[in-house]
């Protein structure tokens, strides 16, 4: 396969749907973004890295930083964390608050906003720091040791970010949140603003790829069991109420984020990022959907 032959040529046909998709605006550092911006990388487990359009251009990962805190805290902590947290598909948008009274206080998957909540909470528990030790690892995954938080887009998130709130205390009233919500609110949303570039996060995604062990850092960073699992949960559950449609035209574990940003892994073999900012009605990116989409089916890989 002649991936930067594929990449680019993706890169020249989702140009018509750049103008399609809107930029996030309930963080209003993020509105800011035009939609007509787009890059996609690949990162290859045999050393290869591909990159289109504006792969140099760091952007908020947003969501995609629950994929890696899921990763780091599962590592650590192990099994206990599905207590409180479960591993079903919600079948409602990520900030969603109805579910989660009628289930108790307890999230249906780790990657909508209440359960990232929860895992995040753990992970103070696991790391104290939990954002810096969630940016020390994207910076030892990458390779690159630039990575920050975007404390402009953090205190932007923080200042509307009230059905966040609303979810954190509502879970602290169900005795599912240990530390204080204003701390756990905080790491939330310094871990979701720091910013990368697809070829950063193609290469911080290959652990994901590679059954657990880095081919950057060298770090066994999950059991072949457990990079499985978070597999598993990116696929049923990473880009939310649209996951099933996802599987259908992508047919890869994915994650999104509301700064347009999407991390898909064919485990065994590469880790793919794409990026433009313009969303669809689901909060995830509308030109990176059907980027990947055409990646998988031009190329005829998937985990189908
Ligand atoms: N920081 C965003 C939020 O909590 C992340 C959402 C997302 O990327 N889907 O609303």
């Amino acid at each position: 396969m002649d991936i930067q032959n594929l990449i680019d040529s993706i890169a020249h046909d989702v140009a018509p749907y750049l103008a399609q998709g809107r930029p996030a605006d309930y963080i209003p550092a993020l509105a800011q973004e035009s939609p007509q911006q787009f890059a996609m990388a690949v990162a290859t487990l045999d050393g290869g890295l591909y990159a289109t359009g504006l792969a140099d251009k760091r952007f908020s990962i947003q969501s995609i930083s629950k994929a890696f805190m899921l990763a780091h805290t599962l590592q650590r902590h192990g099994e206990a964390l599905w207590q409180r947290v479960g591993k079903e598909p919600s079948g409602n948008p990520f900030n969603s608050l109805v579910q989660l009274e009628y289930e108790h206080g307890i999230p249906r998957n780790p990657f909508i906003n209440a359960g990232a909540l929860v895992v995040t909470d753990i992970a103070i528990s696991e790391f104290g720091d939990s954002s810096s030790a969630l940016r020390s690892l994207l910076r030892e995954e990458s390779g690159e040791p630039a990575i920050d938080f975007d404390y402009v887009i953090a205190a932007s998130e923080a200042e509307h970010g009230h059905r966040n709130a609303a979810l954190g205390h509502f879970m602290k009233s169900c005795n599912n949140i240990n530390g204080g919500v204003d701390q756990l609110l905080a790491h939330y949303f310094r871990a979701c603003s720091i910013r990368m570039n697809v070829r950063e996060l193609a290469r911080a995604g290959l652990f994901l790829a590679n059954h657990g062990a880095s081919p950057v850092s060298g770090q066994q960073r999950l059991s072949r069991s457990q990079a499985k699992q978070i597999n598993a949960i990116m696929l049923t559950c990473g880009t939310y109420d649209a996951a099933g449609e996802f599987a259908y035209r992508v047919g890869l574990p994915c994650k999104s984020g509301v700064g347009g940003g999407i991390l898909a892994i064919l485990p065994g073999k590469m880790s793919i990022a794409v990026w433009s900012p313009g969303l669809d009605a689901r909060g995830n990116s509308l030109a990176g959907l059907e980027a990947l989409d055409r990646f998988t089916t031009r190329s005829g890989e998937s985990v189908f």
